[in-house]
């Protein structure tokens, strides 16, 4: 039996040959872009500081420190050969961008003692029919225990622009998640929560078991879609110029 993912299926849905690369003929291409390398060092600045809240509480500058913190892992995983699409930008505009994020975080959420953290990086099971057929993985950016006993999922986003509320209403990831949680934790109350660092804008949802369903059924279409695929054709578009594949196994 295959276990999905949320990024699977939306390779899958954004271009079936790069699924094919990616999952099935398992090809690594070592090319990062600077969108993702951004997130990948916010997220670990933020796992960092929850994880030693205690440590930052008792600096005497914490919101430098907090920003020293993601220059740190900035300097440390950052390499020439990541790919800067946009133009008339560079790595420095990125980090700039990336710091402005971690300040305005800080200045919106220190102490951080909001509710009791669960998990960080919080990996999770999603079943989605009753044998079990269909199962996905995901891995959760922050699960929060509130002080009245409901869980929040947390999620951080760093591209630039937030969506419309009529999207995240549609938006699955964070759906599933909460299938996931729901399954894991039972009968609690529990809320979705994107928080959008460049923009500073927060979304918060709660699902209805109908909207919960509903996403189920979707998902488990793809699936089948999945499955019952036999040529996987590319879709060329603006997302090549992000795709590790293009210009090698993809021209
Ligand atoms: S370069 Fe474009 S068409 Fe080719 S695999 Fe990547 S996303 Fe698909």
């Amino acid at each position: 039996m295959k276990i999905y993912s949320y990024s699977k299926l939306s390779t899958f849905e954004n271009c079936a040959f790069q699924y094919k690369l990616r999952y099935i003929d398992n090809i690594k291409v070592d090319k990062d872009t600077i969108e993702r390398f951004l997130g990948n060092t916010v997220h670990s600045t933020l796992e960092y500081t929850y994880q030693n809240r205690e440590n930052l509480l008792k600096k005497d500058k914490p919101k430098e420190a907090m920003t020293e913190l993601f220059n740190y892992f900035w300097r440390k995983d950052y390499k020439d050969s990541i790919t800067i699409v946009k133009r008339g930008k560079g790595a420095g505009d990125y980090k700039s961008a990336g710091a402005r994020c971690i300040e305005r975080y800080f200045d919106k959420y220190y102490p951080f003692d909001q509710n009791k953290v669960l998990g960080m990086e919080e990996r999770i099971q999603i079943k989605l029919d009753a044998e079990g057929k269909y199962l996905l993985n995901g891995i959760i950016d922050r699960l929060d225990e509130t002080p009245g006993g409901g869980l929040e999922i947390h999620d951080y986003k760093t591209g630039m622009n937030p969506p419309s509320q009529e999207k995240i209403e549609k938006e699955r990831q964070l759906a599933l998640y909460h299938i996931g949680v729901a399954e894991k934790y039972g009968g609690r109350k529990i809320s979705l929560i994107w928080h959008y660092l460049m923009s500073g804008i927060e979304f918060r949802l709660e699902k209805t078991e109908s909207q919960l369903q509903g996403v189920k059924e979707e998902t488990m279409g793809v699936i089948n879609e999945i499955e019952a695929t036999e040529e996987f054709k590319t879709h060329k578009g603006p997302l090549c110029n992000y795709c590790e594949y293009f210009g090698s196994y993809c021209r």
